[in-house]
């Protein structure tokens, strides 16, 4: 179990997999596998499989324990959902919630989970099949995200042209099923007062948030996927193919980097392979990244 301290503040990661999902050239439309060979010696094996050459990406969550509440960032794939033509997501079977339940925390214990966005990949399990029916995993949870999100998938969902099926049945499975639980975030939002603190960070998706974690003069950033890959930190203008907003998403990113590196900030991101999270550098180069 990986574990980080933030002052008085335990963070686990919750693993659902890690593997060489994605196809470099196809993730990113601005790929030079010239930057790729330039950090080698960093990149093989943990951030890109030495024999496919795929990226390799994580799915897991962030239990960030206070003593006095718990918080799960982002919520990964989930289990038995429909989700072709995504085949390797399709009706998964992972460990996921027992990796939580092993944590010694009881999915009735989490007070907020937190979405850094609604894409298929963050809410998965906000819910669960009981019964034939999707139900909360986290019945005593209050479920934290942009309204401008949820606004922008639920008219997503109302379109019938060029929205992708899959986005609808996740919007359906996923976010519905909590929205009795949801309190939708508008702007900046503490919380929990002088400890978490709820940002807007536009681009990736339209409500994309972070959640910022201070304790004890310590900082940490749970930065979703403001950058999927490590090397987006080296190559900051390189957005996913999945970037809604791409020049606002670049702006973000931008942003977010410099503000990691001034203040010395752990940054916890969505997918980033082992050791999964780490400090920003600031050189005369640019961006570099510790992990740690
Ligand atoms: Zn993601």
């Amino acid at each position: 179990m990986q574990q980080w301290k933030i002052g008085n503040v335990t963070i686990t990661r919750i693993e659902e997999l890690t593997g060489p999902i994605f196809d470099p050239a196809r993730f990113f439309p601005d790929f030079d596998p010239d930057v790729f060979d330039e950090h080698s010696e960093w990149l093989y094996p943990n951030q890109v499989d030495s024999a496919s050459g795929n990226l390799i990406a994580s799915m897991h969550s962030w239990l960030i324990e206070t003593g006095h509440h718990k918080i799960l960032v982002d919520t990964c794939i989930g289990n038995d959902k429909d989700r072709m033509p995504y085949r390797n997501w399709n009706r998964m079977h992972t460990p996921w919630l027992r990796n939580l339940v092993k944590t010694g925390v009881s999915p009735e214990e989490i007070d907020f989970v937190m979405c850094t966005h609604l894409h298929i990949d963050h809410v998965g399990w906000n819910t669960r099949l009981v019964d034939g029916t999707w139900v909360p995993t986290f019945p005593n949870a209050k479920y934290v995200f942009a309204r401008t999100e949820f606004d922008f998938w639920q008219q997503a969902r109302e379109r019938t042209d060029n929205f992708n099926e899959v986005n609808k049945q996740t919007f359906d499975d996923s976010v519905l099923p909590i929205v009795d639980l949801a309190e939708m975030i508008d702007g900046e939002h503490e919380l929990i007062a002088d400890l978490v603190h709820l940002k807007p960070a536009p681009g990736h998706t339209p409500g994309s948030m972070i959640l910022q974690l201070s304790s004890k003069k310590e900082r940490a950033l749970f930065t979703g996927d403001i950058c999927h890959h490590p090397i987006q930190v080296y190559r900051p203008t390189w957005n996913s193919a999945y970037c809604e907003l791409p020049d606002q998403a670049i702006a973000t990113r931008h942003d977010i980097l410099e503000s990691c590196a001034a203040h010395r900030t752990l940054m916890l991101p969505a997918h980033f392979g082992p050791t999964h999270a780490g400090y920003v550098t600031r050189g005369i180069d640019g961006f570099g990244f510790a992990f740690a």
